[in-house]
């Protein structure tokens, strides 16, 4: 099999949500493209998630505006297979011209032309743009502390799918965002001895006043925002959609019999070690959780709502002994531990993108996805325009802004002065006279 084209004007790589959201307003706009994808239609939600999740955000809300979720209710929580789904029947409904099964492998400018040669594992295929979908978790981070131990099972958890794939024996989940807490409660629910790892966190209230936290993120303006807060870069999100969707309470995950510890730090002869901040981390996420019932309390007041009152929301359970008396090592194999599993985050890899678009890091250079080397796209990112931009709708969003950049820079490529154009003339009038 071979690409059949040879060119085309905007080319995308990846076809995730944004990969699907990018082809859409491109067609809109009529304008030429080709979606290239490595495996098949959100592949990450198929096979880089674990089994029983299901979306953080609601049907009504994490979805694109041309279509809901079949056979959910708008207040349901989607599962990972129907996300999938969600797009590949998205894709044929736009008609996006997707070829899935092609892998990008290089991306290079071309010499004393616009536009870019890209290699493909199915041939070459020049385009005069190119857009990266290839996702915001691209590469699984597990971070140089791991301890080079062969009795030891270390996975990430984009590659866990469920209990039984662990071995046998108690497991350390180190990372508590939304992650780490959801794979956390479901090991211990099967039976495991869980510890569990908690760093800096933000925990928002699933629900407050009978409104979702999503619907609050929104008419507080909080998705909108342009960029974190200083000092709240390493800041993770704990929610979840689980068992119908529910606030992320770490004491009560202690109490339920999770083992609550501080940050890990480090190993040494078989034995963790963990920075003395737990109490801290949580008192800082319970922080969080308060302030956000008080601006929601604040925009009730502000707007005449009629929403019911809610002070069991603000209700604290006590602290489980765990953080009354914090674990700061662990002796692994004395406690049973045989997986540790990183929920660490991710990062980014365009090793096949070699222009002029990345810093020395790696990392993409770039305003609202329209980076510095000209014709080059980024969609998808954390924080590409706001806090939004990594979730389902909002990718919608800036795929339409890089859309209509690319509409801008057709018609500035397709201009011609009008005494260009009367020199064109002359010349088809001269060449019709020879
Ligand atoms: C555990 C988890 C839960 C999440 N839950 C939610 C949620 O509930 N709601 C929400 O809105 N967001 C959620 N997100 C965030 C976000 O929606 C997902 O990460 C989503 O997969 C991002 O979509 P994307 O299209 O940007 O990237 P991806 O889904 O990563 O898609 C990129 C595609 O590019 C392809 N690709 C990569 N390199 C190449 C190449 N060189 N050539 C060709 N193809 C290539 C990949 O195969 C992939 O299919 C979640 C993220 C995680 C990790």
């Amino acid at each position: 099999m071979s690409l059949d084209l040879t060119e085309t004007d905007t080319l995308v790589v990846g076809a995730g949500q944004a990969g699907v959201a990018m082809s859409e307003h491109l067609g809109k706009l009529g304008i030429p493209h080709l979606v290239l994808e490595r495996h098949r239609i959100a592949e990450r939600w198929r096979s880089e998630r674990w089994d029983s999740l299901v979306a953080n955000g609601p049907a009504w809300h994490d979805r694109f505006p041309g279509m809901e979720f079949p056979g959910y209710g708008p207040d349901d929580f989607v599962t990972k297979e129907d996300v999938a789904d969600y797009f590949v029947a998205y894709a044929k409904m736009i008609n996006a011209p997707i070829r899935t099964g092609v892998e990008v492998k290089r991306v290079v400018r071309q010499q004393g032309q616009p536009g870019f040669l890209v290699e493909t594992s199915e041939g070459s295929i020049r385009a005069q743009r190119v857009v990266a979908a290839t996702g915001p978790f691209q590469r699984p981070l597990i971070p140089v502390i791991a301890p080079q131990d062969a009795g030891l099972t270390q996975i990430h958890s984009a590659q866990y799918h469920n209990p039984e794939q662990l071995p046998e024996g108690a497991v350390l989940v180190v990372g508590s965002g939304s992650s780490g807490v959801q794979i956390a409660d479901e090991l211990q629910r099967a039976g495991r001895q869980v510890y569990l790892s908690v760093g800096a966190h933000d925990r928002p209230p699933r629900s407050y006043r009978g409104r979702d936290f999503v619907w609050w993120l929104g008419v507080l303006g909080a998705w909108d925002a342009a960029a974190t807060e200083p000092g709240k870069e390493h800041v993770t999100i704990a929610v979840s959609g689980a068992r119908g969707g529910h606030t992320v309470d770490f004491r009560a995950l202690g109490h339920q019999g999770i083992t609550l510890v501080g940050v890990t730090q480090g190993f040494e002869n078989g034995v963790a070690r963990f920075a003395p901040d737990l109490a801290d981390n949580i008192a800082r996420g319970d922080d969080n959780l308060r302030q956000m019932l008080d601006a929601a309390d604040a925009y009730i007041a502000r707007h005449g709502l009629d929403l019911p009152e809610e002070p069991e929301a603000r209700r604290r359970l006590a602290d489980p002994a765990c953080v009354t008396h914090p674990l700061l090592s662990l002796d692994l194999a004395q406690a049973g531990v045989r997986t540790i599993l990183w929920a660490t985050g991710f990062t980014v890899d365009y090793g096949w993108l070699q222009v002029d678009a990345l810093d020395a890091n790696g990392k993409p250079r770039h305003q609202r996805g329209v980076s510095s080397e000209p014709g080059v796209y980024f969609l998808g990112l954390p924080w590409l325009s706001r806090r939004g931009s990594t979730f389902i709708w909002g990718v919608w969003h800036d795929a339409k802004y890089i859309a209509d950049h690319i509409a801008i820079q057709r018609k500035y490529s397709a201009y011609r002065a009008a005494s260009e154009q009367g020199s064109a003339v002359k010349a088809t009038a001269k060449e019709i006279t020879a």
